[in-house]
């Protein structure tokens, strides 16, 4: 962002394996087989892995994960993609399974049936009532409802007035005709629904005549904010009513205004969510998004693939932008900054980390100094640390290609000795900058990861294939804060922005730049984000805990002091610390995996290095007697967490009977090779940290015998039946705990 050893016979490599890495949707459902099969299949027969990895296939078809967005870019092309959609409801749709794919419905044509394979539902959020091709949109879109699949319109129709490419020439403006209301009959008749056309504006005489508070009300209260409504009534006895309203004595005039079906759902305008103003943290959610998008696409009860919990413990990855790596801290006056952040932090915290530079701050032939090269090389061998590239330059914004945007503000900074270099290359940011990284700073087989997106992280797509070109994964924007100061959902990110084929993964936590103003004090603003950390957990548990600052922290003592309390604070929470490239590695299992229904259980596959999977509101047990793959599980405010083991396939069925089997209810660590026999329960575990591992189902106050590596030892499971080992992590650790 803008923004601006010791521990030797470590690796400092993920504890994931490392596999191909393609452009989304680029290979098919078989190719993405195979590639699995070869990258699991190390070493082991490859026939029986691959065709335990085809089992779904004899079975149904897999659930549908995709939600189809429609949007209009003409409307407001800044915002439509890039923030309504991708803040407001991706955010929601992730928590419940789902992924978002957009089809932009200014170009006129609609999606082909080719991309709708996938699409379980279909969610549309106009703001205006204009389209190109509005009449074949509108029969496109019955059809879909008729062939079952869920709809779920927000506000506006969208296609109310059909435009044509062709401009009157009197009054310059495109050609227009209003679609006959039939037509927009035939869509809501079949969402059960009936729409009037009347736009209903009498604020003094508006009464709400229904606020169902299960569904309204959720960040701001309705009646402060609707003013106008379009009437709609609805006409299935099975429809959910949860907003209705009139015109106080006029006849005729009631209308349902949030609705959900059998067929999908319905929010008229200004019943979802508010965004009438500018400011972003006024806005918010007027009605309960979990609830609306659970209901209109029926996914309440699903299995839910979760990127935010592994072992049964949140994710918590920290990760360093190069920026500031030279400052002068004012705390010796005469540190820089990145000797401070590694004296300071880094070897006082151990957890792993991507820490990132700048080519242009660390050559000495561009701003560098005489340190700067010894120092980060210091600090990038650190075995705890993985390397990422802040780009050659730090473009400060990815989409203005000259040197001075309008407003005279520098696309990249003006670095005097770099004059030479004005427009942004996307390869010598992303590819050069590695590679110079690569050679001058680091040693074999050390290699950068991670490219970090520099200033607002708003990529093209043309620049974000290229760390897909290069084998690179990618992190940075997001910029997620909900607290006091920002007390909306709104500003919390989704798990990713995608751009045509490729995924950019977005941080899960703002840094502190965003906290001290753009870093002009208050310099101990960091401590804010344990606000978010904890608003992100409960009741929900919506993200991972991200620590994500710059160099330039180390600058202060406020600063170094606040991030000494945060990091104090998430390693006392219960957390399992990864890589942030083995976080996206389980953020690419969110996108791979697949659920089969197979009777009464689920075949999950695909799931790569995602390891979870969630029920919400539902008091259940996985059923160990008939799954397979299935370590253990635990709960968390409403829902159930279920961890999975590290196999291609699982097998998942449920039960209402409490478990009386040995199982894992949380650990710190990676668990791998879990082996349950009648008489003992063996699993390797590998992890930087002091490892906490609960093993629950066992019997109460009973004394068990264990082995770790070579120290054999004996401990009482408490009156819960739970036995908790505690122990230094290393790389791989054997454990037996003897069940006799
Ligand atoms: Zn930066």
């Amino acid at each position: 962002m803008l923004l601006r050893n010791p521990l030797a016979g470590r690796s400092g490599h993920g504890f994931f394996e490392e596999k191909e890495r393609r452009p989304r949707g680029s290979a098919k459902a078989s190719q993405g087989l195979l590639i699995t099969c070869f990258s699991i299949a190390r070493g082991l027969p490859i026939i029986i892995m691959c065709f335990a990895l085809f089992v779904p296939s004899l079975h149904a078809a897999p659930l549908k994960r995709t939600i189809l967005v429609l949007h209009d870019s003409t409307e407001d092309a800044e915002e439509s993609d890039e923030f309504r959609f991708t803040r407001y409801s991706a955010l929601v749709l992730n928590h419940l399974g789902m992924k978002m794919r957009f089809h932009d419905m200014s170009t006129g044509l609609l999606p082909p049936d080719s991309k709708l394979e996938d699409v379980h539902g279909i969610l549309t959020w106009f703001k205006d009532d204009v389209m190109f091709g509005a009449e074949a949109y509108l029969k496109w879109l019955k059809k879909q409802i008729d062939k079952g699949t869920k709809v779920a319109m927000m506000e506006e129709v969208g296609a109310e007035v059909e435009i044509f490419r062709e401009k009157d020439p009197q009054t310059n403006k495109w050609k227009e005709k209003p679609v006959k209301l039939s037509l927009i009959n035939e869509v809501f008749n079949s969402l059960g629904l009936e729409f009037k056309a009347n736009f209903m504006k009498k604020t003094f005489l508006l009464e709400l005549t229904h606020v169902d508070p299960s569904m309204m009300n959720f960040e701001r209260d309705i009646k402060f904010h609707l003013t106008s409504y379009i009437h709609v009534v609805s006409k299935n006895p099975k429809n959910k009513i949860y907003l209705k309203a009139q015109l106080k004595g006029r006849e005729n005039s009631a209308t349902d205004l949030v609705v959900t079906t059998p067929q999908g759902a319905y929010a008229g305008p200004d019943t979802a969510a508010f965004d009438g103003t500018s400011d972003l943290k006024q806005q918010g959610w007027l009605l309960n998004p979990f609830t609306f998008f659970s209901e209109a696409f029926e996914i309440e009860d699903r299995p839910k693939p979760d990127y935010t919990t592994l072992y049964g413990n949140r994710i918590l990855y920290a990760h360093i932008d190069g920026d500031g790596f030279n400052n002068i801290s004012h705390i010796d006056r005469k540190s820089m900054s990145s000797e401070i952040i590694y004296e300071k932090i880094l070897k006082k915290y151990t957890i792993p980390h991507s820490v990132s530079v700048v080519v242009a701050e660390i050559d000495p032939k561009l701003t560098g100094n005489e340190k700067s090269i010894p120092v980060a090389r210091d600090i990038l061998k650190l075995s705890h640390i993985e390397v990422g590239s802040h780009g050659y330059a730090h473009p400060f914004d990815w989409k203005v290609k000259k040197t001075k945007t309008k407003d005279g503000y520098n696309a990249i900074p003006q670095m005097h000795d770099i004059h030479k270099y004005k427009d942004i290359d996307f390869r010598k940011e992303i590819e050069f900058s590695s590679h110079w990284i690569n050679e001058k700073l680091l040693e074999v087989p050390k290699k950068v990861k991670i490219f970090q997106w520099t200033g607002s992280c708003n990529p093209p797509e043309e620049a974000l294939k290229i760390p897909y070109e290069i084998g690179l994964l990618n992190l940075n924007g997001g910029d997620t804060q909900f607290d006091a100061n920002w007390p909306t959902l709104f500003g919390v990110a989704p798990l990713a922005s995608i751009k045509g084929h490729y995924i950019q993964y977005l941080t899960s936590n703002s840094n502190e730049n965003i906290y001290t103003n753009k870093w002009q004090g208050p310099f101990s603003g960091y401590k804010k984000v344990i606000e978010t950390f904890q608003n992100t957990d409960k009741p929900k548990r919506l993200s991972p805990m991200n620590i994500y600052y710059h160099f330039y922290s180390g600058e202060r003592l406020a600063s170094l002091n606040a991030l000494e309390t945060v990091y104090d604070y998430t390693l006392k929470q219960n957390h399992v610390a990864l890589f942030p490239s083995d976080y996206i590695h389980v953020a690419e299992g969110f996108e791979s995996t697949r659920i089969d229904k197979v009777g009464a259980g689920w075949i999950i596959s695909h799931n790569g290095n995602l390891r979870t999977i969630r029920f919400d509101a539902l008091k259940k047990y996985p059923d160990f007697t008939k799954s397979q793959g299935i370590v253990g599980f635990n709960h968390h405010g409403d829902s159930l967490y279920i961890h999975l083991d590290d196999s291609p396939t699982h097998t998942l069925f449920l039960t209402n009977k409490k478990p009386l089997t040995p199982y894992l209810q949380s650990s710190n660590v990676m668990i791998k090779n879990w082996n349950k026999k009648e008489n003992q329960l063996s699993f390797e575990a590998q992890g930087y940290e002091t490892a906490t591992i609960h093993i629950a189902g066992l019997r109460p106050d009973k004394k068990y015998d264990y082995v770790i590596g070579k120290i054999k030892a004996s401990k009482t499971a408490n009156k819960e039946g739970i036995l908790s080992l505690k122990f230094a992590a290393k790389d791989t650790n054997n454990i037996l705990i003897s069940l006799k």
